[in-house]
């Protein structure tokens, strides 16, 4: 999928705003290792719309793009699966992903979590980016985490990764530093959040409007259901279970006022099906109304949702199934 397609021929009916003087526009790599807030700064930035599907065009299913227009400014942010070192099939899927997600963009927004020092998982991801065209701007995430007592040797660890400081660096010698500015912001409290619009919006080429400036995501409804699905598993199972975890949306009825929507959760082993379903069913009812809750406001309307549990040894490893559930390497 080539990231910019003009948008679709069903949306040359809306209006695009007429961009002013100087406005400018682009695409917005967001990259970090997983958990790093990633997608919680998304929705800070965008807001919760983010959640409503809007009429923009289909894309690959595990790259959402969400869209932040500013009076001077439209930033197509991309989400990218976290980056770590691949252990499996998978692994390596995302990181291509995440990978091909860089080389596409107008500027790298590389997150990180500021209330822990820098981290092996760091390094990796700052080697990988060392050669960007693109530039790259880094967020210290979680700010509000920091003790200010601790902020600048928080702060002086991360130069420290992209070699600004050498001579403290643990990392070894680097080839060279890395002028990479660094921003320290709360995805949860939208603390700094404004000041790292500005700066993302300041790298990107002066250009119109590529979205309607009411579109907030350009998300498949039914990535976004399955997104909302494996969001309550993960809330309410614990370790063993999640990374196994892949969601289909089997079916979307539109059914007057009400939606039907039919969905599979695909586990790798019996053991994890029994812990999904739970005593009685417990917990599969459990994570289907916290699903559901989430869906209506997604629909603004009743929801009624059946989900299914299923076993597929090795999901994870079959390049079909991997297709099929919408992990493109190619991104
Ligand atoms: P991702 O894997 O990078 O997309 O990370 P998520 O957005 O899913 O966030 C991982 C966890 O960190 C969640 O529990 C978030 O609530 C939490 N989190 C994200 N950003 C912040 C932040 O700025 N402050 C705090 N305190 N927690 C955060
Ligand atoms: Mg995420």
């Amino acid at each position: 999928m080539e990231i910019h397609d003009p948008p679709p021929a069903e949306l040359a009916a809306e209006a695009f705003p007429s961009s002013p003087e100087g406005f400018r526009s682009g695409f917005v790599a967001l990259i970090g290792r997983p958990n790093v807030g990633k997608s919680t700064l998304l929705n800070q930035l965008v807001g919760e719309k983010v959640a409503i599907t809007s009429p923009v065009a289909q894309t690959t299913r595990n790259r959402l793009r969400a869209i932040l227009t500013t009076p001077s400014a439209q930033l197509v942010l991309l989400d990218t699966p976290g980056i770590h070192k691949p252990h499996h099939l998978l692994g390596e899927r995302l990181v291509q992903s995440a990978r091909g997600a860089i080389g596409e963009v107008d500027v790298v927004l590389l997150l990180v979590d500021g209330s822990e020092p820098a981290g092996r998982g760091d390094g990796f991801i700052v080697e990988l980016l060392r050669h960007s065209r693109a530039p790259v701007l880094v967020a210290l995430n979680k700010s509000d985490l920091v003790d200010p007592a601790r902020a600048e040797e928080l702060a002086a660890s991360y130069r420290a990764l992209l070699g600004i400081d050498p001579d403290t660096s643990p990392w070894g010698e680097r080839p060279a530093p890395l002028d990479w500015p660094l921003l320290a912001c709360s995805a949860t409290t939208g603390a700094g959040t404004g000041e790292l619009v500005e700066a993302l919006a300041a790298r990107l080429p002066l250009g119109p409007h590529l979205y309607p400036a009411g579109a907030v995501s350009d998300q498949p409804e039914q990535l976004l259901l399955s997104e909302l699905i494996r969001e309550q598993v993960l809330h309410h199972t614990r370790e063993e279970v999640p990374h196994s975890v892949a969601v289909s949306i089997d079916r979307i009825v539109d059914d007057g006022p009400r939606t039907a929507v039919l969905a599979t959760v695909l586990v790798e082993r019996s053991s994890q099906k029994g812990i999904l379903i739970g005593k009685g069913g417990t917990m599969l009812k459990t994570i289907g109304s916290g699903a559901r809750l989430q869906m209506q406001k997604v629909f603004d309307g009743p929801v009624y949702l059946e989900l299914f549990v299923k076993v597929v040894p090795n999901w994870r490893r079959n390049p079909s199934k991997l297709a099929e559930l919408g992990y493109r390497g190619d991104g």
